[in-house]
């Protein structure tokens, strides 16, 4: 049993560990912090059961807490991160390129799925998938983060602008309603749109897709990055 692919696979973090990794990875990678008021919204637990669990990674040494919400991952913590991620988009992938699944719908299958593929699944599904850099939502895979470097949130735009959505972050995909709306307002990566309307005063972006407007607000919008130029 010590020398089977499945060996390693039985050293993994448990599945809550897995996801609270993943969704620390991504909050340094993309906001240059791990913010623990953010982990209990995003998992939808309570601020006392982020702490504990936060506690249990300290000791099992996947992260680093330095008190004051100061929380860093170890090199340990970032691999272990990175492959989880990397299995999540894959599902998605083969959920949406395969198996035609509404995109929208996606998210919560693969984080059911994602926790029990092997490395030896990871890696056939990778070159059966034709090796993918982002996910269906447009969020690159570990490693491919130069890829959507260029891209714009939609509140950093200007007004008149004309941009290619490319991308809805993977912190939308974790609220089903979000998501949602994005796919019945047409919002996907691929999509052209043109920022008609960006008001600091009332926090709203409105945007022109295929001849309808859509209003977003600031929170929501901040999601969502385009790639701007000349579409
Ligand atoms: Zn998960
Ligand atoms: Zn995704």
């Amino acid at each position: 049993m010590a020398e089977t692919p499945e060996a390693k696979t039985s050293q993994r973090p448990t599945h809550t560990v897995e996801d609270y990794l993943m969704f620390m990875y991504v909050m340094e990678r993309d906001d240059g912090e791990v913010v623990s008021a953010r982990l209990a919204e995003l998992l939808d637990v309570t601020p006392a059961t982020v702490a504990m669990t936060v506690k249990r990674m300290e000791r099992d040494q996947w992260l680093i807490n330095r008190g004051r919400g100061d929380i860093s991952l170890t090199a340990a913590g970032r691999e272990a991160a990175r492959s989880v991620l990397r299995r999540h988009m894959l599902v998605e992938c083969l959920l949406v390129d395969l198996l035609g699944l509404p995109m929208h719908e996606t998210h919560q299958e693969a984080h059911a799925i994602e926790h029990a593929i092997s490395l030896t699944l990871e890696e056939r599904l990778s070159e059966v998938l034709g090796n993918p850099h982002l996910c269906p939502h447009g969020n690159p895979f570990p490693g491919y983060e130069h890829l959507a470097a260029g891209w714009k949130r939609l509140t950093e735009l200007d007004q008149g602008q004309r941009v290619i959505i490319r991308r809805i972050h993977t912190f939308a995909e974790q609220k089903p309603a979000v998501i949602e709306f994005f796919a019945e307002k047409e919002i996907s990566p691929g999509v052209i749109a043109e920022v008609t309307d960006i008001s600091d005063i009332n926090q709203t972006v409105e945007l022109l897709i295929h001849e309808s407007r859509v209003t977003l607000g600031f929170q929501v919008a901040q999601y969502i990055y385009a790639e701007t130029g000349q579409p």
